[in-house]
């Protein structure tokens, strides 16, 4: 090869590689990591608390948050009163703190079901991939505020959802922050949960804060989501519950639509091959713009 040929060669795979880092930016998430993690999780078995799976699960969770460089890693261990007795929990919190003490909590729940052949793949497991997905982002960049990622635990009921019957992990949490005051400066709290279905509908959900479910569906139309953004409503009780009685802003991004007639919902067919890579991608772009938008409500002012 002439020196010139060789110049243009080398020209030509620089272009190259510039444009594939330009289709996938290292700082977009992507679909595929997250089914990554769902096919890892699945592969346990269900995910019931105080099974051993569950403590599967938990220090998968823990080795990749390890690897998305959160600041610290917080493991709240509870035990929580059930209809079947006392069940070891254990929230799971990765920090990624910003130029300011406000901040964005991301949520999910990464227990399943206790009921047999169930494996959760997208109820449990979905948000739980996304949410270390997210991670992995959130590690790699400056972010506008304060952004704590939370893995639920024990949010499923034992027999039946109650006051007393599943949340157990955003239940214990929000009694925490409020004594120690951490409550105060969470400023929205988004919860994903069942995000993964392929046919992707979130609908708004009304016991969400009404400012915040705007934002969120004003952002998804804004980058072209909106078709799975419905403007039907919908009630649902979920994780963000006590938060949002404890008067912390918070929306519920769920799909509780899942197969024909939602039969693959709390069944043994909640497998891996119902759950997309891309409706992860999906949510969690528009999570992270929510994230960003918020950040410029609550500036860096500098902490006290
Ligand atoms: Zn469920």
């Amino acid at each position: 090869m002439s020196r010139n040929r060789s110049m243009i060669f080398l020209l030509a795979l620089l272009l190259l590689a510039g444009s594939v880092s330009a289709a996938e930016p290292k700082d977009a998430v992507s679909g595929q990591r997250a089914l990554e993690h769902v096919r890892e999780l699945v592969r346990f078995g269900g995910r019931v608390p105080g099974s051993p799976n569950h403590g599967r699960a938990q220090r998968y969770i823990i080795r990749q948050l390890r690897h998305a460089s959160a600041d610290e890693i917080e493991e709240v261990d509870f035990v929580a009163q059930t209809p079947r007795g006392k069940v070891r929990m254990k929230n799971i919190i990765a920090k990624f703190p910003g130029p300011s003490r406000e901040m964005v909590v991301l949520a999910g729940h990464y227990d399943t079901l206790a009921q047999e052949n169930f494996i959760g793949a997208n109820d449990g497991g979905s948000s739980t991939a996304l949410l270390l997905e997210l991670a992995r982002v959130l590690g790699r960049r400056k972010n506008p505020l304060t952004v704590w990622v939370v893995f639920f635990d024990g949010e499923e009921a034992f027999k039946r959802f109650s006051p007393t019957d599943g949340f157990y992990g955003s239940r214990h949490q929000v009694s925490a922050w409020k004594a120690d005051g951490i409550l105060d400066r969470i400023k929205a709290l988004i919860v994903v949960d069942m995000i993964g279905d392929k046919n992707l509908n979130l609908r708004r959900e009304r016991n969400s804060t009404a400012w915040l479910v705007d934002l969120v569906w004003q952002i998804a139309r804004a980058s072209g989501h909106g078709i799975h953004f419905l403007d039907q409503t919908t009630v649902i009780e979920d994780d963000h519950i006590p938060f949002v009685q404890a008067g912390v802003p918070a929306v519920d991004l769920i799909d509780l639509d899942y197969g024909p007639g939602n039969r693959y919902w709390h069944t043994p067919d909640d497998t891996v091959d119902k759950v997309s890579a891309r409706s992860m991608e999906i949510v969690g772009e528009v999570v992270l713009k929510t994230v960003e938008r918020l950040g410029r409500r609550w500036p860096g002012r500098k902490s006290h």
